[in-house]
């Protein structure tokens, strides 16, 4: 029987990772990035790439669509939004006056005496629907953003959700991008999906690692970067999810380092790698390319090979066994 988890189907030798980092910029996306580029060199890898980071997607800045292939986008609908009838309205305004709407997305159009809906404020909750007296209002769903899926210019698929401006449904569409990856051609024959995260720790990210094998936790040696790593791992042993971390510039002079290591060490956290601070990582982004490809001698890149030859260690003979 096949089993499906978080909307990704799971057999024996198919693992799931999520790159997460509670705090946006430490490099996650340049981390999944290179990560997914050096599968396509590993006979024993065979990779899909999910970009789960719905308001703000970037991975495919970085992996672009193979030229000549297809790019395919579905439209998703999940989000709920009023809809004003103003036929049935007879102008009485008390939908303003009892102020009907708690997210203040009712504004009063004096000109012709008719409520507005503000689309952007307006969170679907049905109040106008329900009080007005005269069923003015109805509550319909609308496009709350896409989902791209081509195959990407190194040859690893990559499927990414993008909300829509508005949109209140985020973790609705990680999720619906994980199942979508489930369905896609082949799907069997991929052992290794690699999934960036958003940042944060809230609705899209607890959909993002929800069902996964295994969680990489980003950051830097600052006190915004622990601050927001505690808050991520949280997140993660609230699912029970072995992790490994990836600090990012574990190198950077700083006087919170001192704080930082203790931290580390006290609470023996697993260290999958440390990435040194190397101008070949914004060089490499400035070409729209991954650290690996564009400088693979470079301190960054070989720190990040180390980085993926213990994840293969941990997800095919440790941890997820
Ligand atoms: S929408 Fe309903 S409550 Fe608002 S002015 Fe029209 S009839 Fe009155
Ligand atoms: S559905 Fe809710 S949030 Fe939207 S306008 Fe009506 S009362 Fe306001």
């Amino acid at each position: 029987m096949v089993e499906f988890k978080g909307g990704l189907r799971m057999d024996k030798q198919k693992r799931s990772v999520g790159i997460i980092s509670g705090k946006g910029g430490v490099g996650k996306t340049s981390l999944t990035a290179s990560l997914t580029n050096l599968t396509k060199d590993d006979l024993e890898i065979n990779s899909i790439v999910l970009d789960c980071d719905v308001d703000a997607p970037n991975l495919a800045l970085i992996l672009p669509v193979e030229s000549n292939e297809q790019v395919e986008t579905i439209d998703t609908y999940t989000t709920l939004k009023a809809t004003f009838i103003e036929d049935k309205c007879v102008h009485c305004k008390q939908c303003i006056d009892e102020k009907f709407c708690e997210f203040h997305a009712l504004k009063w159009d004096e000109e012709n005496q008719i409520p507005e809906v503000d689309y952007l404020a307006c969170e679907g909750c049905g109040a106008c629907k329900v009080l007005c007296p005269e069923h003015a209002f109805t509550i319909n769903t609308v496009k709350s953003g896409e989902m791209i899926h081509y195959l990407s210019d190194i040859g690893v698929p990559l499927i990414y959700g993008k909300t829509r401006l508005g949109s209140t449904t985020s973790g609705k569409l990680v999720s619906d991008v994980k199942e979508f990856a489930s369905k896609i051609d082949n799907f069997d024959n991929y052992n290794l999906i690699l999934i960036d995260g958003p940042p944060g720790i809230g609705c899209p990210v607890i959909a993002t690692v929800s069902g996964l094998d295994f969680i990489i936790a980003i950051t830097e040696p600052t006190p915004s970067g622990l601050h927001d790593l505690i808050r991520a791992i949280e997140v993660v042993q609230q699912f029970k999810i072995p992790f490994g971390i990836v600090i990012n510039k574990y190198d950077l002079k700083s006087p919170f380092q001192d704080q930082f290591k203790k931290f580390i060490d006290d609470t023996g956290y697993n260290i999958l790698g440390r990435i040194p601070y190397d101008l070949a990582i914004p060089k490499a982004m400035s070409f729209a390319k991954t650290v690996v490809e564009h400088a693979p001698d470079s301190k960054a890149s070989l720190a990040i090979k180390e980085i993926y030859n213990n994840l293969k260690n941990l997800l095919w003979n440790d941890t997820t066994q």
